[in-house]
């Protein structure tokens, strides 16, 4: 099996240890990310806090419904985007891959001429790394704000499959001139950016400006269905964008992460995140969203991954808030804990021959009861040395103790205490008192004195 990458990481990235290593030393970053981090969290919670009681959870759950059903009915929706694009007088283009998403823009920029291109920055053309395949190809890429006519290439939020209409949510004005001012409007879609219905949307535009802004609704909502006669581009082409999803959609746990509106929530509040910034994850999008995300568009559930992809499941306390934060209930720590199995328990990473080692010389030890006694006894020797010194253990374990204290063993263990005792009886203690199951929080293990009954 060969690791194949879909989706560019930034060029030249180490995996995650390493650059979150690099990143926390830069204090200027670490700065920056705290201040826009708290002042995001801040707006996003009165914009949350102002709607009545349960208002929002009930909004969550809508979107979460709402998501799944266009995971479980995928094609059926494609296939209906498609036909209403095409009622419309649009053209859709299916993309198995960033190349060949990349092939279709150039396609299209050579068919109209054009020796440049407005690309107004989006999560999918990012992914795809439109910009250095245009480049490659001999096509200029100009900003938003200089657009006024030609080819413009750019992403939306959602497409309303029984309409056929492309929607956008924008930081600005600019967006909208993208969608009215160019001949040729293409527009790279996710598969699983579609809508059922014209209804849903409304869902989506309560959950997303709250969640990535903290603003009540945005006043940059742009709507496009196919091409009208005195009106906006006289060529409308959607670009919907695979690259790795059908693979996402394989994994009943993973694939809510196709749920993902990107609206930064989980950026916001993430313990990792706020320290590190985006950089170091090497992925887009960045943040937890991205440590769940990336792996699975390269395909961590169905062969190895390389190191950088497969640092990505680690880069989390599993604290939590990004499930809290999100919008569409994506229960990013599940999702993250399940890649670490498939990680480890299928050997889909990079072989790390320390761990590997460990849990060998562990097996060998939890094989036969008196491996485990010996060990154990080995340990109760030691218990005084590491009760002086917690965070100096020796050799491999070293690296353990790096970040936290270790334990002192108990002078016996259980199963000594068990034998030695005849479970408790020899000390008075009856065969329904389980040692150490006692409100008395000076009891220190199986030789403390049992409680004496009122
Ligand atoms: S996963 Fe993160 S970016 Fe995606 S919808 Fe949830 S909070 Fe927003």
């Amino acid at each position: 099996m060969t690791a194949v990458r879909r989706e560019p990481a930034f060029l030249g990235m180490p995996p995650f240890p390493e650059a979150a290593h690099h990143a926390l030393a830069d204090r200027r970053l670490r700065a920056e990310l705290r201040d826009t981090s708290r002042t995001s969290r801040s707006r996003r919670a009165e914009a949350v806090d102002e709607l009545p009681p349960f208002v929002w959870e009930k909004l969550r759950r809508a979107g979460a419904v709402i998501k799944d059903d266009v995971i479980a009915r995928l094609p059926d929706h494609l296939e209906e985007l498609e036909g209403s694009v095409v009622a419309a007088g649009g053209t859709v283009h299916w993309a198995r891959d960033a190349d060949e998403a990349n092939a279709l823009v150039i396609r299209i920029a050579r068919e109209h001429a054009a020796a440049e291109v407005v690309g107004v920055p989006a999560a999918t053309t990012r992914e795809t790394g439109l910009d250095d395949a245009l480049a490659d190809a001999g096509i200029r890429v100009r900003a938003t704000a200089a657009a006024n006519a030609g080819l413009t290439v750019r992403g939306a939020d959602f497409a309303i499959a029984e309409t056929g209409t492309v929607c956008a949510v924008d930081a600005d004005e600019n967006g909208l001139r993208s969608v009215t001012l160019p001949d040729v409007l293409v527009t790279v879609l996710g598969l699983e950016q579609v809508l059922p219905a014209w209804r849903d949307l409304e869902v989506f535009l309560h959950l997303l400006p709250r969640a990535s802004t903290g603003e009540r609704m945005s006043p940059y909502v742009s709507l496009w269905t196919g091409v009208t006669d005195d009106d906006g581009p006289r060529g409308f082409h959607l670009i919907l964008l695979d690259n790795g999803r059908s693979d996402v959609l394989a994994d009943r746990m993973g694939r809510q992460a196709l749920r993902c509106i990107r609206c930064s929530a989980c950026l916001d509040v993430c313990p990792v995140y706020t320290r590190v910034g985006g950089q170091a994850y090497g992925s887009v999008p960045p943040g937890p969203i991205g440590a769940i995300l990336a792996p699975q568009l390269r395909g961590v559930n169905r062969h190895d991954v390389d190191a950088q992809t497969a640092s990505l499941p680690y880069a989390s306390t599993l604290c939590g808030a990004c499930f809290e934060a999100c919008p569409v209930r994506i229960d990013i720590p599940a999702v993250l804990a399940h890649q670490r199995a498939q990680l480890t328990d299928l050997g889909r990473g990079p072989a790390r021959h320390r761990e590997k080692a460990a849990m060998s010389a562990a097996r060998w030890g939890l094989a036969e009861p008196w491996r485990l006694g010996l060990a154990q006894h080995a340990a109760a020797l030691g218990r005084h040395v590491i009760a002086r010194m917690p965070h100096v253990l020796a050799g491999p374990l070293a690296r353990w103790t790096d970040g936290r204290d270790a334990p002192a063993p108990p002078p016996e263990s259980f199963r000594t205490w068990f034998k030695r005792t005849n479970g408790g009886l020899d000390e008075g203690g009856s065969r329904d008192e389980v040692p150490g199951d006692t409100d008395d929080e000076t009891a220190e293990g199986p030789s403390a004195t049992p409680r004496e009954e009122p």
